[in-house]
């Protein structure tokens, strides 16, 4: 079957590799002059199921009426007029309760697991150059008080089958010697030892060349204007270069997924989450740390990339505006300065703010809706490149007709 593929960033060139394994002909559409420019380029790099948290949660309407009047909340709002995020925020704080919290964050620790072993196959076969780092994350927290919640928090991912260790500080400081100098600032913390972390971009280069060998063609600098419907089926996309066509579509083109699908009367529940990423370069005098970690008070990771660190923090709803401030990289200059001041050179900081695809629930949207050959592949929110080797495999096996390995409940259009 021929199959374009809307988007090139992690997920759908991930995606477009497990097509291409399954014998298909396969094009992949991209506005960009490259792969993986978007959320896939300046993410934190986690690829970390333990942290497959649903963000709503009980507490977080409250932190978001907060950030109305304060602007040092790590959710954020900038009011807005924008329908869509309204019923996209009215879903939103659907589930926001204990119970729907608990479904969604086990849902996504299952996927999240899931990719992680399709990753390990996707090593074998490619072994793509990520700087790639398989030695687990740090999860630290700055008072008893986090601490203990924090452990209570990881229960349900324990008790899901997660394996990770309750650390204190003298082990937090065994484990990455980074931490001595501020051990007084770390009540302990939480070792998730089966935790990885790499770039994004980079291994979604390499796989683009994987998939370039196997036959795909990439047309890049090529906006997908709209797609076109005939009946129940996608008859083409209309691009920039002309009309182009497939046996099949599949959708993963991030925060711009629903405006292709909107016109064609299908609205998929995804908005984006801004985040802000700053990436330092590290010299020959830095003392970086040897491993990923994430600041668990102050909602901020940062992640060992080769000669570089790279900080993200803030979830934002401010629509699709990528601009940035110097102000809304406070907290991850403050946080660097003071738990890890020799790591990197800051004054010499790349910043960034991309966009996470963000559904309600948080997990993704596969399967098709209201037409036989467009399938979706979108909607990965926070833990996109966690997720993006797993979804690949599903989406793949969906377009195939085979039932995927894992149960997709709640992550289809039909949400529940
Ligand atoms: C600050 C931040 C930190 C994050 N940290 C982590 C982390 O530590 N771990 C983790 O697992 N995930 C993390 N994520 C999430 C992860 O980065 C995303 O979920 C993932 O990158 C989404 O990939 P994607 O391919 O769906 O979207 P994108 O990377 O945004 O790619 C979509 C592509 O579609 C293209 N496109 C869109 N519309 C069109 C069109 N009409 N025509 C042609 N092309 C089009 C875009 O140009 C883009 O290249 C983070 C995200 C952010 C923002």
């Amino acid at each position: 079957m021929k199959i374009i593929v809307i988007g090139a960033g992690v997920v759908g060139v991930t995606c477009a590799y497990e097509l291409l394994r399954d014998g298909h002909e396969v094009e992949i559409v991209e506005r960009e002059p490259a792969v993986a420019q978007a959320a896939s380029y300046a993410n934190a790099g986690l690829i970390a199921p333990s942290h497959s948290f649903a963000w709503a949660s009980p507490k977080v309407p409250g932190i978001l009426l907060k950030s109305f009047y304060r602007n040092d909340q790590a959710f954020r709002i900038r009011p807005t007029l924008d329908p869509d995020f309204w019923r996209w925020t009215l879903k939103f704080f659907r589930q926001c309760t204990a119970g729907r919290a608990r479904t969604n964050t086990l849902r996504k620790l299952r996927l999240a697991a899931y990719s992680q072993a399709r990753l390990h196959l996707l090593i074998d076969e490619v072994k793509p150059v990520f700087d790639h780092i398989r030695d687990g994350i740090i999860f630290y927290y700055r008072s008893e008080q986090s601490l203990k919640a924090g452990i209570a928090n990881m229960r349900m991912i324990g008790d899901a089958g997660r394996e990770f260790d309750v650390v204190d500080t003298a082990r937090i400081v065994e484990i990455d010697p980074v931490f001595e100098p501020v051990r007084d600032k770390i009540a302990g913390g939480i070792f998730g030892h089966d935790e990885e972390s790499g770039n994004s971009n980079l291994f979604t280069r390499e796989l683009a060349r994987a998939c370039e060998a196997k036959g795909a063609v990439f047309h890049f600098n090529t906006n997908v204007e709209r797609l076109i419907a005939s009946g129940k089926k996608i008859e083409g996309i209309a691009t920039g270069a002309g009309t182009m066509n497939a046996d099949a579509y599949v959708l993963s083109a991030g925060v711009w997924s629903p405006h292709l699908t909107k016109p064609v009367g299908v609205r998929l529940p995804i908005y984006p989450v801004k985040g802000y990423s700053m990436t330092a370069p590290i010299g020959p005098d830095h003392a970086p740390p040897r491993l990923s970690a994430v600041d668990e008070d102050r909602l901020l990771a940062y992640c060992r990339m080769g000669d570089t660190i790279r900080f993200t923090s803030t979830a934002q709803f401010s629509g699709y505006d990528l601009g940035h401030r110097p102000s809304d990289f406070a907290n991850i200059l403050n946080v660097a300065h003071e738990i890890i001041p020799r790591a990197a050179d800051y004054e010499r900081a790349d910043m960034r703010a991309c966009l996470r695809p963000m559904t309600p629930e948080g997990t993704p949207v596969f399967g098709r809706g209201g037409f036989e050959n467009l399938y979706f592949n979108t909607g990965h929110g926070h833990m996109g490149w966690t997720m993006a080797f797993g979804a690949a495999r599903i989406a793949a096996d969906i377009v195939a007709g085979r039932t995927p390995d894992i149960p997709l409940d709640g992550m289809t259009l039909a949400r529940n």
